[in-house]
């Protein structure tokens, strides 16, 4: 679209785009159009122009927790790419198109402790805060101060604060809004980077023993249940190695359902629905999707 194309530059804007080449899951049909946006106000540019012509948006990080179904994506699809990090003493502000081993690097270098537990999580700090974002003994709950947004509804300019921001286990308050997270303020402790380092290292092993990082996944697809783990009801049911089409419930980690081999997305949901109702019928629990869906 020629008014996307003046206001990104042509190189930012894909047309009939697979979505397929932006999830971990490698599944996923066309974005109509799929744009790149690196600053905030060329987002309201694009979000102005959307509401003129009734187009409408949808916002993806990273893709590391999206199931894109294989009809597509119509209209808009923005990806804010802004990945400015700036760190005073124990303060750091950042872009929401950071990502996160990039940041944990950063402040692995800056002696800034706080953010090991996401340095192996493969997403986009503004997707981190979406999610609450969690792994070991860390979530994003812990570290997040402020956040701005872009409100799509009224195109304005928003800042929240982390007691607004209705943190809890894989929730937050921009699972309600209709936003695009642009920055992100943080505060961190000083430590030794040895220390650091070592904690990096060690979760990093300790993701690479337990999780079939070899296949394209999205993670962990169901969350925990509140007096279950969903990954061990999986596993008693016997569902390791089963298969729908390209689709297999991890053999290494009951949780992960992951694509071993050309799957689409109909696979992926259709296994969810597998699992969803084995785990029923056997233990009478439900289990909730943490991976997000986009049909
Ligand atoms: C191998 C693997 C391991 C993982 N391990 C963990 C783990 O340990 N802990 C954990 O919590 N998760 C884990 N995940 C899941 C995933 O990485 C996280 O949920 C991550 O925070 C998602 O970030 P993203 O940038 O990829 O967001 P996406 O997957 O692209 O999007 C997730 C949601 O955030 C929204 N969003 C993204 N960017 C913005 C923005 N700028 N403004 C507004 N909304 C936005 C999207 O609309 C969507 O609803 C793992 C995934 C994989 C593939």
């Amino acid at each position: 679209m020629k008014e996307i194309e003046d206001i990104l530059g042509t190189d930012k804007v894909r047309y009939n785009e697979p979505m397929s080449r932006h999830t971990s899951f490698k599944v996923g049909g066309p974005a109509e159009i799929f744009a790149l946006v690196d600053s905030v106000s060329k987002l309201q540019e694009i979000i102005e122009l959307c509401k003129n012509k009734n187009i409408p948006i949808t916002i993806v990080g990273n893709g590391s927790n999206l199931l894109v179904s294989d009809d597509g994506i119509k209209g808009l699809v923005i990806k804010y790419i802004a990945n400015d990090i700036s760190i005073n003493e124990t303060e750091v502000v950042c872009s929401g198109g950071v990502i996160n081993s990039i940041l944990a690097n950063k402040l692995l270098e800056n002696c800034l402790s706080g953010f090991e537990f996401a340095a192996g999580i493969p997403g986009t700090v503004a997707g981190a805060v979406y999610m609450n974002a969690g792994a070991f003994d860390g979530e994003m709950k812990n570290i997040v101060t402020y956040v701005k947004y872009v409100d799509i509804d009224t195109n304005e300019i928003k800042i929240i604060h982390n007691n607004e921001i209705k943190f809890s286990y894989r929730e937050s308050i921009f699972k309600n809004l209709n936003a695009v997270i642009f920055e992100i303020g943080m505060k961190f402790n000083k430590d030794e980077k040895e220390n650091i380092e070592t904690k990096m290292k060690a979760y990093k092993e300790k993701r690479m023993q337990t999780q079939p990082l070899e296949y394209p996944s999205a993670g962990s697809t169901f969350k925990r249940g509140k007096d279950f783990i969903s990954a061990k009801l999986i596993d008693e049911c016997g569902l390791k190695g089963y298969k729908i089409g390209g689709a297999q419930v991890s053999t290494k980690h009951a949780g992960f359902i992951v694509n071993v081999g050309n799957a689409n997305a109909k696979d992926i949901l259709d296994l969810i629905e597998y699992v969803q109702k084995v785990v029923y019928e056997k233990f009478e629990k439900n289990l909730e999707t943490e991976v997000r869906i986009i049909r």
